[in-house]
């Protein structure tokens, strides 16, 4: 009796708690939904009570809609208020969200800019099997344990290079809208043990984007510059590989660059351009020669800048194109490959960890402490 009746208390408190938030917090009864394997939009739009045809305006008010880019580390908010229902959804990849209403029988769907609350959280751990495995194990999001070899990417160059149990740590944001985690940002710094020395990075931004930077970056006397303002590798040089359309054996002959579609694609070195056009496999393309003897070749873009034509001298670090996904391609990228002396070669031993302009940035940095 006096267990339930204390129960009993405790809900009304509760009760009265709950319905105090909500007043303080009007308009704001969102509640977090993960998104589940073999989500898409329609299916989520489908399970919170959206017709076919709901589902059909929804999909054809905004271009953006069609190319929602969901993950299994995010969430979408829900809310439901007398006849009204509103979705929230944002993109895993972009800073695009939607919010989507459906009231008195009318639905809409619009793009808007997230109030994200942004906190750091620190996971600490130990290297057992591979990096990517060992992160997914205690943060379950694939685009943060890629996101953290992205940081090594120039530094481990096999498994030899760390040893089991090796110490890691970062840092990493969390966004939340309507004090509901929505998904992870950025890393923005990690510790790796590599040959029983503590290697550090720091996230440095740019304009349009940011890299994994550590000091001795800038002493590395590599060839070339980051092709583009952010490095996340999607693909990188293996020489054995089925190929993701036509399923046969096809070696990668160099790396992809995983951006949203519109990028900047920015020269790796002062050059010249030697061919340049449109191919069924590469799609759009452009290749460079340098005065090292090197070339370099950038496929997929979305489009060639209007200047570019056979012979054209181009700067490091100049813009020449924009990241795209034309050609054999699934989602928008920038293949970025190198030859020398004839051979194709591994990018990621070519160049540097940072876009050409931040070289400055990076100096005065360095300096500065
Ligand atoms: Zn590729």
């Amino acid at each position: 009796m006096m267990i339930h009746l204390v129960v009993r208390q405790l809900c009304a408190f509760l009760l009265a708690l709950t319905s105090y938030q909500s007043v303080q917090a009007a308009n704001n009864n969102f509640a977090a939904k993960p998104i589940r394997s073999g989500d898409t939009l329609i299916g989520i739009l489908a399970k919170n009570g959206f017709t076919g045809r709901e589902r059909e305006v929804v999909l054809s008010s905004h271009a953006g809609l069609r190319q929602l880019f969901l993950t299994l580390d995010t969430k979408y908010l829900v809310r439901r208020d007398a006849g009204e229902t509103e979705l929230r959804v944002f993109d895993s990849q972009t800073a695009a969200a939607f919010r989507i209403l459906k009231k008195g029988g009318k639905v809409s769907a619009f793009p808007y800019i997230p109030n994200y609350k942004i906190t750091l959280e620190r996971i600490d751990g130990r290297i057992h099997g591979s990096i990517l495995g060992s992160i997914l194990a205690k943060i379950d999001s694939n685009f943060v344990a890629s996101r953290f070899t992205d940081a090594y990417a120039f530094d481990i160059r096999s498994a030899r290079d760390l040893k089991r149990g090796a110490n890691y740590w970062f840092t990493v944001q969390k966004k939340y809208e309507s004090g509901h985690f929505i998904k992870y940002g950025e890393i923005m710094q990690t510790s790796l043990e590599i040959d029983g020395r503590d290697v550090r990075k720091r996230f440095v931004k740019n304009p349009d984007g940011g890299v994994f930077f550590n000091s001795d970056d800038l002493l590395e006397k590599r060839p070339l510059y980051a092709p583009v303002n952010y490095l996340k590798i999607a693909s990188t040089f293996q020489p054995n590989r089925l190929h993701p359309i036509t399923g046969r054996r096809q070696p990668h002959l160099g790396v992809d660059f995983e951006l949203p579609k519109g990028e900047p694609v920015l020269a790796a070195r002062k050059g010249v351009v030697v061919r340049y056009g449109n191919n069924h496999a590469a799609g759009n393309y452009i290749v460079l020669l340098h005065s090292n003897g090197m070339e370099t070749a950038y496929d997929h873009l979305y489009k060639i800048d209007k200047k570019i034509r056979q012979g054209l001298k181009v700067n490091a670090g100049e813009k020449i194109a924009e990241v795209g996904c034309t050609g054999y391609c699934t989602r928008a990228h920038l293949h970025f490959a190198v030859k020398t002396k004839g051979r194709m070669v591994d990018p990621l031993n070519y160049i540097k960890a940072y876009p050409y302009h931040m070289e400055e940035q990076l100096e005065a940095r360095v300096a500065k402490n």
